[in-house]
């Protein structure tokens, strides 16, 4: 495994739609090890393949501290509620903005093994998977906040 750089600053690749993947193959296996090395040494809870810089639909969220979900070529299926939280992104380092998700989705894909599988979450898992989600159509939360915090906000924000 190895730590791939996390793009920022409105890098294209952050902005572009990825591509999805044709074959799962060692190449893939590499990037999702590489991915979940890279989230957890930068203290993430998600990140998206164009992220590292690599344009494939292919997406990592942190369901606590052992479990990292892998999604190839993911996307939602179902919908249901919404809700406004707080978001931070790995690639936009220190902003934080309120942005409304939905509470409930269903997500499909494929694990790495190339089976189907089909994910229900809510609340913070959900609302990971559509941020993630998000990052591999070229879009960013930021584009979505309702309103992004101020820096007072931020220090009661960081400490709760
Ligand atoms: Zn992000």
């Amino acid at each position: 495994m190895a730590l791939r750089k996390i793009l920022s600053d409105n890098h294209p690749v952050l902005l572009t739609p990825t591509r999805e993947v044709k074959k799962i193959n060692s190449g893939v296996m590499r990037l999702l090890d590489d991915m979940i090395e890279t989230m957890r040494e930068a203290g993430g809870v998600g990140l998206a393949a164009n992220q590292v810089g690599v344009s494939k639909r292919i997406l990592i969220v942190s369901e606590g501290e052992e479990v990292v979900l892998e999604l190839i070529n993911p996307y939602c299926e179902h919908t249901e509620g919404e809700e406004i939280g707080v978001e931070g992104c790995l690639s936009i380092p220190g902003l934080y903005g309120e942005v409304p998700r939905a509470e409930k989705v269903v997500v499909r894909g494929l694990d790495r093994e190339g089976r189907e599988i089909r994910i229900e979450a809510e609340g913070l898992v959900a609302r990971i998977l559509q941020h993630e989600l998000d990052h591999l159509e070229g879009v960013l939360f930021t584009g979505k906040a309702l309103r992004m915090l101020e820096p007072e906000e931020l220090q009661s924000e960081e400490q709760t």
